[in-house]
């Protein structure tokens, strides 16, 4: 049984940031969320690709121990393609293909339906939904989203919203989104419409946590070497929800622990394209930097 399940897309991507022009490379953001959150926990994946997905991309999540039989293969792959210039806190998107994304059923295997830790991972709204519906035993859902989705189906992102108990959004769809240039504003805006938690991820500058009477800020990590942080939202939300499941512990105290640990994989994600770095990464190097962060936050 998987434990946490992550629905999002799978995709082939390609990307130019300043350090690389990259075609075809592995992304999707359930991609990024099941690699990262497998470092702490069994997650099982609920997405479709295509059928001409590379085999040695489907060995790679299979090494990991990433269930995949929450994977369906049909048509074509999900294509993105975008770029970033020197400021890379935000991708261009240059160009989206949803492909066999618009066939997707999302029914879940009946071993991923008592799930407890749950990430609706950025895709349709309408299939996050869905998903939502099938759960027997959900003890925390999360959902992320981006400005494509805000764009085209605002309504049912609204309706899904109302029913997670932990909103991701970075700054900028969330200024989009709540109509506000003001993030306290926008936290609040979200906090009411039924969230317990909401996270806003400000990129390369960190995260912040909002609850109805607490906030807290997570700093970001001043990385050496940068090269791609496409995949760094999905990282991060991987990363948190894996360490929630593995601790069992939904309290605030350990949701500021489960951003640190988000941020720590989210941080080694950027310094290569795709999951080149995620792929070397271990534990070792995790608890490293997580207490990197520790130290930063001492004053
Ligand atoms: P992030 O950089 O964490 O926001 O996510 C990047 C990943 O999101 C890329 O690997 C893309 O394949 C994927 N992606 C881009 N646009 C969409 C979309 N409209 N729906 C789902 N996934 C997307």
């Amino acid at each position: 049984m998987a434990k946490t399940i992550i629905i999002g897309s799978i995709g082939l991507d390609d990307v130019k940031t300043p350090f690389g022009d990259m075609k075809a490379i592995l992304g999707g953001s359930a991609v990024y969320a099941s690699y990262a959150s497998s470092f702490f926990t069994n997650v099982g994946i609920v997405s479709i690709a295509g059928e001409d997905f590379p085999e040695e991309y489907k060995n790679l999540l299979t090494n990991k121990n990433i269930d995949m039989s929450g994977i369906e293969f049909k048509g074509k792959t999900f294509r993105w393609s975008g770029e970033y210039e020197y400021d890379m806190n935000e991708a261009k998107t240059l160009n989206t293909e949803l492909n066999s994304i618009t066939e997707f059923s999302a029914n879940l295997p009946e071993s991923y339906k008592n799930a407890e830790y749950i990430l609706l991972g950025n895709i349709d709204p309408e299939l996050q939904l869905k998903v939502i519906e099938q759960l027997s035993q959900p003890k925390l859902i999360a959902m992320d989203t981006m400005n494509f989705w805000i764009e085209s189906k605002k309504e049912h992102l609204i309706e899904v919203i109302k029913k997670v108990d932990l909103l991701l959004i970075n700054d900028g769809e969330a200024r989009l989104l709540f109509e506000t240039v003001n993030l306290l504003d926008a936290g609040n805006k979200a906090l009411n419409l039924g969230p317990k938690y909401v996270i806003i991820k400000k990129g390369e500058h960190g995260a912040l946590l909002f609850t109805q009477t607490t906030h807290f800020s997570a700093p970001g990590y001043p990385l050496e070497v940068l090269k791609d942080p496409t995949g760094c939202g999905d990282s991060f939300a991987g990363g948190l929800i894996g360490w929630l499941a593995k601790t069992d512990d939904i309290s605030e105290p350990n949701l500021r622990k489960a951003i640190i640990y988000g941020s720590t994989i989210a941080s080694f994600n950027a310094e290569d394209f795709s999951l080149e770095r995620q792929k070397t990464l271990n534990m070792e190097e995790i608890n490293k930097r997580f207490q990197e962060f520790e130290k930063m936050r001492e004053f």
